[in-house]
């Protein structure tokens, strides 16, 4: 079979390899691909920085973003079978540590990621276990099935306070951004203030996607601009996914007192934070988050699917697999929102 593989400890470094279609544990499933998604994970890889020279070893097959339909089941898989539309979550965890056995899934002690620990999505083909299958509405499109596992993140970032009805900051407009937003508009945020630094391509896109209010922060001070649109309160609830210095500091301070700050960035260093005047006086409840809740998220994608979600204009781009150099090149520009690669089109 085919696979995209990072062949080569360097920037770029991407190849296009003929490997052997991979066998099925006794409780895993091998689904054949149909579409796939390229992750800011991908992105990282392809551009050989610090935390994917530490964790990645070449050569692998990455990705992790995809559509597929069950080809083969191993002998203990009881409730997947062949011809089943699935995708999957990424992340593939013990069962046994304290978290996982306490419904915490989604920080096990010893996750194991596919595309960057294991060999992942990009290829005709993936062994999966049967516990990391997540089973698709027949009618659901598969270039919208592909992007559950970043959608997945920005259902967890938006469940994790109480956005309904109320004014919601986001920061940044990448492409989990924009799903942020998407998501925002389908469950009734009464403000939805998107603030991103420069990018007029994002910032469209945000407008397209539901934002009430858009901010170029490099132009004009977001954090006074969300005051003036909020009577001077600040907003109930601010979602980062930016992960930039200035762009958590202006989510603390635009926030209201007793409101929610919920950080899904990852910044690259250290962060300086006036913790004493913009969160504990005011009050403040701060969220970590990581991947997806196992499997609250992906029911509760399923649920805004059904009920009509439209994340459809976060899709800017679509390439055939063959040519993903294309869709990283996108990437790399920044004019894109989410990148599909087809392999059955
Ligand atoms: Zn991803
Ligand atoms: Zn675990």
């Amino acid at each position: 079979m085919k696979a995209i593989v990072k062949a080569r400890p360097e920037p770029g470094g991407l190849e296009l390899w003929d490997v052997p279609v991979p066998k099925p544990g006794p409780d895993e499933v091998l689904i054949k691909m149909k579409r796939l998604a390229i992750c800011g994970t991908d992105h990282h890889i392809y551009k050989w920085d610090a935390w994917s020279q530490s964790r990645v070893q070449v050569p692998r097959i990455i990705g992790h973003e995809f559509a597929g339909v069950v080809v083969e089941v191993g002998s203990h898989v009881k409730h997947v079978k062949v011809g089943d539309y699935v995708s999957g979550e990424g992340h593939i965890t013990c069962g046994f540590c304290r978290n996982c056995r306490t419904g915490k899934a989604h920080v096990c002690e010893n996750f194991v990621g596919i595309g960057y620990d294991v060999d992942g999505a990009f290829a005709e083909y993936m062994t999966l276990p049967e516990s990391n299958v997540v089973i698709n509405d027949p009618d659901l499109d598969p270039d919208l099935a592909a992007l559950q596992d970043p959608l997945g993140n920005a259902v967890h970032t938006v469940f994790a306070a109480d956005c309904v009805a109320n004014s919601v900051a986001v920061f940044g407009a990448g492409p989990v951004g924009l799903l942020i937003i998407a998501v925002l508009k389908h469950i009734g945020a009464s403000h939805i203030i998107v603030v991103e630094w420069d990018n007029e391509y994002r910032l469209d896109l945000a407008r397209k996607l539901g934002a009430t209010h858009t901010i170029k922060a490099a132009e004009e001070d977001a954090v006074s601009r969300i005051l003036d649109i909020t009577g001077g309160r600040g907003v109930e609830v601010s979602l980062e996914a930016a992960g930039a210095v200035k762009s958590i500091n202006d989510a603390m301070k635009a926030t209201a007192p007793g409101g929610n700050v919920v950080l899904l960035g990852i910044p690259n260093g250290e962060v300086p934070l006036d913790i004493t005047g913009d969160i504990v006086f005011k009050g403040l409840t701060l969220h970590g988050i990581t991947g997806r809740r196992m499997f609250d998220t992906w029911y509760r994608m399923q649920g805004l699917f059904r009920s009509g979600l439209d994340i459809r204009p976060v899709i800017t781009h679509k390439f055939k697999f063959e040519d993903y150099e294309k869709g990283f090149e996108a990437m790399a520009s920044g004019k894109c929102g989410k990148v599909i690669l087809t392999l059955d089109e």
